[in-house]
C-alpha cells in the first residue's frame, strides 16, 4: 500500500516525497492508521525499521496546524542523539506544515532550548534530565499535551531514567494519546506500559532478537595478541564505505583510532568522554564521508542512522547479546546492504554461545585469507582485564605495501572452506536539517561493560542484497539528557 493511502494529509505526503520514501515499512503501515485514530500503541520495534516516521507521520497530521500556546506532543528519548535525529525528522516530514519542533536535551546551555519553548512550540523531543529541569523552573508546563511518545523506553531503563520517566507521565494531562516504542518488553517495562497506556494495540516488528536480513555477519577467531593486527587486515581487505568499529572500552576506542590513523585510515571517535563538539563533529565528518571508519563505545550501538555504513566491526565482543543486534543493527538499514564481522578470541566460547542463543541462529566462523594467523603480532595486544586494547606503537605498515585500503573484494573463508565475497557499500546520504526552530544537537553516552568469552559455530550469513535507499540521513545514540 502506498503512502498516499494511509490518510495523511497533503503537506506530509510532500514530506515524505521529499525524504526520498517511496513505500511504507511494515510498522509504518500498521501504525500510521493506529495512531491517527486517536489509540495506544506499543510497539516492539528496533530503531531501522521506520519507527520514527510510523509516529511522526500521524502525530504531524493529528496536531494540523502550529498552535503558540505550550507543547501538544513530547517525545521522551534516552540520548541525545537521538532526540536531535528525531527532532531532524520531525522537522524533515513536517518541512510543509507550520508546525514546531523543539529539542531539549543536556549537554548543552538553557538559553536556546528555554527561548525556543517559550515562544510556542508544538513538539517537544527531549531527555528525561533536561527536561525535568525545565519542568522544575516552570519554563515548560504539559497541561495542553495530547500526545505523549515514550520511545526506546528500554533504554531509557537501562539508563537509570525510571524515576524520571515515571515522574513525567504523572505530569501529563490524563486524556491523552500514548505511543510507547520498546525493542524488548521485560516485566518492568511492561508495568510501566500498564501504568501509562490504555487498551492500547500491540505491534510487534523487527524484534530486538532478529538480525536484520539485509547483514551478512560472521565471527573472527584470533589470538588475544593478534587482535589489532586482524582488525587493520579486514578494513584492508574488505571494500568498505564506511566501517564502524566498536570498542568495549572508551580508553580501548581512543587506543584503537590512534592506531588505525597511523594505518592511514581516516578515523573519527565517539563515546562519553568526548565533547559534545566533539561527539558533532565526528558524527557528522562520519556521515559526510570525512571519517571513513568510526570508533565508538556502545553509546553508539542503538539507534544511529548514518547512510552508508556498509560494515560493523566489533573489535570487542559486545557485553551482552542484546547489543550485538543492536551493533550490527547500525549497517543495512533500511535498504541497504551491510556486512559486520566480529572479533574474538578464545576465551570468548560463553559470550558467542550466549549471542547465537539469543538471535536464535549460529554465526559463521571464518578465517581471513591471506592473513598470517601464526606470525608475531605486529601490534601485540595485551590480555584483557586492562581494557581490551591493543598495545604498541608506530603505524601499521600493510603487507601488501601501498598505504590506503585496496579497492575491491575481501578474502573471508569459512574456517577451512570456501570464498566468500563483501558486498554491502552504502550510498552516503547526509542528513538536512529542518527549516523551523534549531538545529540537531548532540550528546553523550554511558560507559562500556565488560564481559569475556569463546565458541564455535557455522551458519550461512544471514544476507540478502537489497536496493539501496535514497534519502536523507542523520545521526544518533544514547545517554542522559
Ligand atoms: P528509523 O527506524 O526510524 O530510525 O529509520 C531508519 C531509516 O530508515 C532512516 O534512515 C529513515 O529515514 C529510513 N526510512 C524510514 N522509513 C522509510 C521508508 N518508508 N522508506 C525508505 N526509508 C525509510
Amino acid at each position: 500500500m502506498p503512502f498516499s493511502k494511509l490518510g495523511l494529509p497533503p503537506a506530509l505526503l510532500n514530506g515524505v516525497k521529499a525524504m526520498g520514501y517511496v513505500d511504507p515499512t511494515p510498522i509504518q503501515l500498521r501504525a500510521i492508521p493506529v495512531v491517527l485514530g486517536g489509540g495506544d500503541l506499543i510497539g516492539s520495534a528496533q530503531t531501522g525499521t521506520g519507527k520514527t516516521a510510523a509516529f511522526a507521520l500521524p502525530v504531524l497530521a493529528r496536531l494540523g496546524k502550529h498552535e503558540a500556546r505550550g507543547p501538544r506532543v513530547l517525545v521522551l528519548e534516552p540520548t541525545r542523539e537521538l532526540a536531535a535525529q528525531v527532532e531532524t525528522a520531525f522537522r524533515d516530514f513536517g518541512r510543509f506544515t507550520d508546525l514546531r519542533a523543539t529539542v531539549v536535551h543536556g549537554g548543552v546551555g538553557y538559553g536556546r532550548q528555554r527561548s525556543e519553548i517559550q515562544s510556542g512550540t508544538d513538539i517537544v523531543i527531549a531527555t528525561p534530565g533536561r527536561l525535568m529541569d525545565f519542568l522544575q523552573e516552570g519554563t515548560l508546563r504539559l497541561d495542553g499535551l495530547k500526545i505523549l511518545i515514550l520511545d526506546e523506553v528500554d533504554r531509557m531503563l537501562d539508563m537509570g531514567f525510571v524515576k524520571d520517566v515515571k515522574k513525567i507521565i504523572a505530569k501529563c494531562p490524563r486524556e491523552r494519546q500514548t505511543l510507547f516504542f520498546s525493542a524488548t518488553i521485560p516485566p518492568e517495562i511492561a508495568d510501566i506500559a500498564a501504568f501509562a497506556l490504555r487498551n492500547p494495540t500491540r505491534i510487534e516488528i523487527g524484534i530486538a532478537r532478529t538480525v536484520n536480513q539485509s547483514v551478512s555477519h560472521a565471527i573472527y577467531p584470533v589470538s588475544m595478541g593478534k587482535k589489532f593486527d586482524l582488525l587493520v587486515a579486514l578494513l584492508e581487505k574488505t571494500d568498505f564505505h564506511s566501517c564502524l568499529v566498536f570498542s568495549r572500552t572508551k580508553h580501548g576506542a581512543d587506543k584503537i583510532a590512534r592506531k588505525l590513523k597511523s594505518a592511514n585510515h581516516s578515523v573519527a571517535v565517539l563515546h562519553a568522554n568526548r565533547s559534545q563538539s566533539q561527539r558533532v563533529e565526528a558524527l557528522e565528518g562520519f556521515k559526510s564521508g570525512k571519517y571513513e571508519v568510526m570508533v565508538a563505545t556502545d553509546i553508539a550501538a542503538r539507534g544511529i542512522d548514518v547512510a552508508g555504513v556498509s560494515h560493523v566491526i566489533n573489535y570487542d565482543i559486545p557485553a551482552n547479546p542484546e547489543d550485538y543486534v543492536h551493533r550490527i543493527g547500525r549497517t543495512g538499514r533500511a535498504a541497504a546492504v551491510g556486512e559486520a564481522f566480529t572479533i574474538t578470541t578464545p576465551d570468548q566460547a560463553n559470550d558467542i554461545r550466549d549471542i547465537e542463543r539469543f538471535i536464535g541462529q549460529k554465526v559463521p566462523q571464518l578465517k581471513l585469507d591471506g592473513f598470517d594467523y601464526h606470525a608475531a603480532p605486529t601490534f601485540p595486544v595485551n590480555a584483557p582485564q586492562a581494557s581490551h586494547q591493543p598495545h604498541g606503537q608506530g603505524g601499521y605498515r600493510p603487507n601488501s605495501g601501498g598505504g590506503g585500503r585496496p579497492s575491491h573484494s575481501s578474502q573471508h573463508r569459512r574456517d577451512g572452506g570456501a570464498g566468500r565475497s563483501t558486498g554491502g557499500k552504502g550510498s552516503g546520504g547526509q542528513g538536512n536539517g529542518g527549516q523551523r526552530i534549531g538545529a540537531p544537537r548532540y550528546q553523550d553516552g554511558p560507559a562500556p561493560a565488560s564481559g569475556s568469552t569463546q565458541g564455535g559455530g557455522h551458519a550461512g550469513p544471514a544476507s540478502q542484497p537489497a536496493p539501496q535507499r535514497g534519502g536523507l540521513s542523520r545521526g544518533t545514540w544514547r545517554r542522559r539528557g
